[in-house]
């Protein structure tokens, strides 16, 4: 029976195991048992509760000796068949047709993790099953195939062709090195440890990729992936004694122990700080005058004393992150780059600490690293506000405790927390979670020097240390190209006709292997659940209306925990031709200066009272219409019940009284907004290129694209560089806008928390709303005319076939349609999206045409859209897309084919929730007019889905996919290659 320990006297260890240790962690809420297998010396951690959202994370040690990629192709390699399961994804055999509530594989520096998690009991099995199997009997062995395939493989289809490489991991980590802050990140990395694993990239540098052998690729899976250099983590509401008993039954008592030296040395500290310069690729003809990146780093050896990494997370926070840190400001105030970024990082054998900028200009290397020293060194000197610190410490706490990690399981993040000391150190291998005694150390500390003296002993004293500048090459893309292609040149050249010959046959057989669907006897050994095992009620909504102070609140009432999650949404329908400004404006609020506070004061103030305060605009379609919609301005806070009257006068004072005449740091926040918002469109630029796709017939998806998409991004970019003869309107156009929004007609309330949460607002939302009254009352009246002075967004249709070309080198490929005409039943349509994703979408744009990732959506008000992920491809990925129809059409699948794509359909459908989520889903569903009547219809539509209805979705794909509404965004050369696709091609400043 499964059920949670709660004494170590309830549960029977198995004979197998030894029980090192067993006591309760009341932080996780888990009985935590400690345990290593006898006879394989596999190390295995027990967390014991009643989550019923169970984890299961087998990871392994995998140091890489070179950056050829290696624990990268096997992470993806393993999980394409094994032993027990020989089909050729199985894992993409559970995406499609398991209820996991996560499912994925991950590399890092020095480990490489498997984990899952569901909150079904037999299907938590069924994926233990199957990657247990995976890692430790793949098929890799068997078939070359599957290295070529996720590695990398020549391809040569034609005798006067050029070969070329292909791969999925060569592919994703060429899409990976189009991010300048990676190629800036790994240079630090492999200047900090030249000696140890650490300057190398487990990713694979696509430059390496090449170079790994079938042989050495297999070696090292024969020499790492062991029980006895593995860490396993079972975490939640199971039967303990049974899972052990499986584990050694099915896998570890097969693998004797053996010595695994996979044990990372420290890096000898340097005897003084380097100072180095590299290069990265930018346009041919690129501008070049502020483009250099400017890095700091130091390593330190804390990350066994958690204590210390806890105080340098308060740290990096304090002096970095926050608005207006110390060293960020002084940064930005001597001009040295606009944007400054870095990271506290402690999930390797030594921790680092870095600080970053970028968009600088040339020479200001020792303008940098002064500028770092004397804010440290004053710092020091003067002692840093005890209350700033304090205000950080409860921020962090705040984050820790209510551990909402959206729809990561809770337990997987404790399961990679736990690394950062057990990877390193078997007695201690959960210490990272018990950080009631951190916390409480950290605020002794408060009234000492012990954070003062953290900065002297780690950042200034610390020799080993790198000072590095990254400056823009023209040219050195097209040189890396060249460089690649004369290296297949050769290879070609050195082939004989019959190796030639050869290799076209390869290629060939590499692809008829890849169309070859595996045996439908393999594919049902996969282990799966019945349509029975799935739950047929939707999850019901939390709504109830209520009033206070003639205002409407709603409220969502479920348990938080003390935690009151607020939020106000204020109408601004009328506003809608001012979408960018109001975007804009949203993300200014809280980071201003106000008439209280100083904006560095009123951040220290958030976190010393709640868990944040933020705004947003939001955009709810209603009526299954895109046309229709209701637009918000939105600010949030979560906070403790007993703070409720602080976070209200705090999101009051955010509101009324922000100032905007702080010209110099309005300039900051427009630089560093343009400069994040670019690395997000370069590195993830997918749904970016599906709203513009889709905006040109769809109003809601116009408006998301001014509101986050390129067309904010064109905003930016013309604030930035005219800002001079913009200021005025804008910081005028600011305040007009809050006058407009923040008014108590139209404002909606919305509270996640039980009643006595609900009754501590009652108490305190009238003071609020009696401010807000008050404000509108001051209204001066002039708001007309400094919002006539704005630029008017208004939708017009835009070019819809536009390309926007940057220096990465793969693409983000969408096309958009409407669909809303075409008669369809909407849960069949969830259904058959789940099936394009995870088999045709799968299949054709990934799996052979070498794409990180592809995806097609569909929403409820007819807007539908394909889009790819770093994909090194263009009309051919249209191609596919336009072939989803047919593939639709003559879709051929049993029973069984079909209960599985619904499984997984319900999978996607059934994310547990956390308070928060859970609360917004129901104000979702309230706003945007969906029925919880509609979700019943929805579900048992897919809960019957048929052959039949799948095929019949074929016109809602062709009118999807033949629409020609097409945005991309990548490769300049690819994207001037195929030209006669755009309308429109430019690039993308
Ligand atoms: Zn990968």
């Amino acid at each position: 029976m499964a059920a949670s320990i709660k004494d170590i006297s309830q549960v029977n260890i198995p004979e197998a195991y030894e029980l090192i240790k067993g006591e309760f962690v009341s932080e996780a809420g888990s009985f935590v048992l400690t345990l290593r297998h006898k006879l394989s010396h596999a190390r295995v951690l027990v967390f014991s509760n009643e989550d019923e959202n169970k984890v299961f994370n087998i990871g392994f040690r995998t140091p890489p000796k070179d950056s050829k990629g290696v624990p990268h192709i096997i992470e993806h390699t393993v999980l394409c068949g094994s032993k027990n399961f020989p089909v050729k994804d199985p894992f993409v055999e559970l995406v499609k047709g398991s209820l996991n509530t996560y499912l994925n594989a991950t590399t890092y520096p020095d480990k490489t993790m498997y984990p899952v998690a569901s909150c079904n009991d037999k299907d938590f099995k069924n994926l233990m099953y199957v990657y247990m199997d995976a890692v430790f009997y793949p098929n890799i062995y068997h078939y070359e195939e599957i290295f070529k395939q996720e590695g990398w493989h020549y391809e040569l289809d034609n005798e006067d062709d050029e070969i070329t490489y292909n791969g999925v991991v060569y592919n994703e980590m060429k899409g990976a090195y189009s991010s300048e802050e990676r190629v800036l990140e790994c240079f630090v990395m492999s200047q900090l440890f030249p000696d140890n694993t650490y300057c190398q990239e487990s990713g694979g540098d696509p430059r390496h990729i090449p170079d790994l052998t079938y042989q050495d690729y297999l070696d090292f899976h024969r020499t790492y992936y062991h029980p006895s250099n593995s860490y396993i983590y079972l975490y939640g509401d199971m039967d303990v004694e049974e899972r052990l008993v499986f584990m050694d039954e099915q896998y570890l008592r097969h693998f004797p122990a053996i010595s695994v030296d996979s044990e990372i040395p420290l890096q000898k500290p340097f005897g003084s700080m380097k100072e180095l310069t590299t290069s990265y690729a930018v346009a041919k003809d690129a501008d070049c005058t502020e483009k250099t990146y400017y890095a700091f780093a130091t390593v330190m050896d804390v990350t066994l004393d958690q204590k210390i990494c806890k105080a340098f997370e308060v740290l990096f926070y304090v002096l970095v992150e926050m608005p207006g840190a110390p060293l960020k400001q002084a940064l930005l105030d001597a001009g040295i780059g606009s944007d400054v970024d870095g990271e506290f990082c402690d999930i390797l054998r030594q921790s680092m600490f870095s600080i970053s900028t970028k968009n600088a200009k040339k020479g200001q290397k020792q303008d940098f690293y002064r500028v770092i020293r004397e804010t440290l060194e004053k710092l020091v000197a003067e002692g840093i506000d005890r209350k700033v610190l304090e205000a950080a410490i409860n921020g962090m706490e705040f984050k820790e405790r209510e551990a909402d990690f959206g729809s990561f399981p809770k337990g997987l993040l404790y399961g990679t927390r736990i690394f950062k000391t057990w990877l390193y150190n078997d007695n201690d291998p959960y210490s990272p979670l018990c950080y009631d005694e951190y916390y409480a150390f950290l605020r002794e500390q408060l009234g000492t020097d012990y954070f003062e003296k953290l900065i002297q002993a780690y950042l200034l004293d610390n020799p080993h240390a790198v000072l590095v500048d990254m400056v823009p090459e023209p040219g050195l893309a097209e040189k890396m190209e060249e460089e690649t292609a004369k290296k297949l040149r050769e290879y070609k050249e050195s082939l004989s006709a019959e190796e030639i010959g050869k290799l076209i046959a390869d290629t060939k057989a590499l692809k008829a292997y890849q169309e070859e669907a595996s045996p439908k006897e393999m594919l049902e050994k996969i282990p799966m659940l019945k349509r029975e095992d799935i739950r047929k009620e939707i999850r019901p909504y939390h709504n109830e209306e209520k009033q206070i102070d003639g205002i409407k609140v709603l409220h969502h009432n479920i348990p938080t925990n003390d935690i009151v999650y607020l939020r106000m949404l204020f109408d601004i329908d009328g506003l809608e031709d001012y979408l960018p400004q109001a975007s804009f404006l949203s993300t200014l609020l809280g980071y201003m200066d106000t008439q209280k506070h100083t904006y560095t004061e009123f951040d220290t103030e958030t976190n010393f009272y709640t868990g944040g305060i933020t705004s947003d605009l939001d955009i709810y379609c209603c009526n299954r219409d895109s046309d229709d919609y209701r637009l918000k301005f939105e600010v949030r806070t979560k906070v403790l019940r007993n703070h409720l009257k602080e976070a209200l006068d705090l999101m009051a004072e955010m509101m009324f009284e922000t100032l905007f005449t702080d010209e110099k740091h309005l300039r900051e926040v427009v630089a560093e907004g343009r400069s994040r918002l670019k690395v997000r469109l370069l590195t993830s630029g997918h749904q970016a290129a599906a709203s513009r796709a889709t905006s040109c017939f769809s109003k809601s998806s116009w408006l998301n694209d001014h509101y986050l998409g390129i067309g904010y991004y064109e905003y930016l970019v013309q604030l930035d560089e005219h800002f001079e003869e913009e200021k005025e309107r804008l910081a005028a156009g600011c305040r007009a806008l809050l006058a407009k929004a923040f008014r108590r007609e139209g404002l909606l309330v919305s509270i996640t928390g039980a009643d006595a949460e609900y009754a501590e607002l009652e108490k305190e939302l009238p003071a609020f709303l009696g401010r807000l009254a008050s404000f509108e009352e001051s209204s001066t009246g002039d708001e007309e005319s400094a919002l006539s002075k704005m630029t008017k967004y208004i939708p017009v249709p835009v070019s819809n076939q536009e390309g926007f070309t940057t220096p990465a080198e793969i693409q983000y490929v969408a096309v958009g349609g409407s669909f809303a005409g075409v008669p369809h039943n909407f849960g069949a349509l969830r259904v058959a999206r789940h099936l394009l994703n995870y088999d045709y979408l799968w299949n054709e744009v990934r799996v052979k045409g070498g794409a990180y990732g592809v995806a097609c959506q569909f929403q409820r008000e007819g807007d539908g859209y394909f889009t790819s992920y770093r994909d090194p491809n263009l009309s051919s990925t249209i191609d596919v897309y336009e072939g989803a129809a047919d593939y639709l059409e003559n879709y051929t699948a049993d029973e069984r084919e079909i209960t599985k794509t619904i499984i997984g359909t319900i999978s996607g459908m059934d994310v547990p929730l956390t308070p928060n989520m859970n609360g917004s889903r129901s104000l979702t569903g309230y706003l945007s007019g969906i029925t919880e009547e509609e979700l019943q219809k929805e579900r048992n539509q897919v809960l019957n889905c048929s052959l039949e209805d799948i095929r019949s979705l074929a016109p809602v794909m062709r009118a999807v996919a033949d629409s020609s509404n097409l945005c991309v965004i990548g490769n300049e050369r690819h994207l001037t290659d195929e030209k006669e696709l755009f309308a429109v091609l430019k690039p993308l400043s």
